[in-house]
């Protein structure tokens, strides 16, 4: 459990350096069998240290010291209805997330895995931390790896935290591809 709680620190570190959260936004969670770890809540995720990562039982029972992410439940609910997802990946990414917050759909491009729809999914906003996030994300995923919360964020799951992490920095990067296209398109020249 020691490796994977240093792997999550480490994740936890290049997601803020990466840009992809900032103060002390995003969440991210492993499960490890009937035990998931997560980040806790209200500390940015630059400087986690070991203790700090809460491990908690599919539950929802807090099993260490300190208290884990608001959004606990969204990442429980979703490890109960994907029995293959090991890893959550919770940002505010700024291009992504500014998708979020728009009338936009943002398309799936290729460069990570297999593309099942056009389009990422999505779900319509529901308050952070609350069981209707829960409920309204782990149905929304489907059989997804990406979820875009309206007015929110962004979800990634995989089997592996740092493919979750990888797949969080490819949909901001997709995310600024399309914004700078939009961009340009709605620019006159001449
Ligand atoms: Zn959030």
């Amino acid at each position: 459990m020691k490796k994977n709680i240093a792997e999550i620190i480490s994740v936890s570190n290049e997601i803020y350096d990466k840009g992809l959260v900032s103060g002390k936004s995003g969440n991210i969670s492993a499960r490890f069998g009937d035990v998931v770890a997560i980040t806790p809540t209200l500390k940015s995720l630059s400087n986690m240290k070991e203790e700090d990562i809460v491990l908690v039982s599919m539950q929802g029972e807090v099993l260490t010291k300190g208290k884990p992410s608001s959004e606990v439940n969204m990442h429980l609910e979703i490890y109960k209805k994907r029995p293959d997802v090991k890893a959550i990946v919770h940002t505010h990414s700024p291009y992504a997330t500014g998708f979020a917050f728009s009338d936009k759909k943002l398309k799936r491009l290729e460069g990570f895995g297999q593309i099942k729809n056009q389009y990422i999914s999505s779900i319509e906003y529901q308050k952070p931390g609350t069981d209707e996030l829960a409920k309204s994300a782990s149905e929304g995923i489907g059989d997804e790896d990406v979820l875009i919360l309206k007015n929110h964020g962004v979800i990634c799951v995989s089997d592996d935290l740092r493919e979750a992490m990888l797949l969080a920095v490819f949909v901001e990067e997709t995310a600024k591809t399309q914004f700078v296209t939009l961009m340009l398109n709605s620019v006159k020249i001449n």
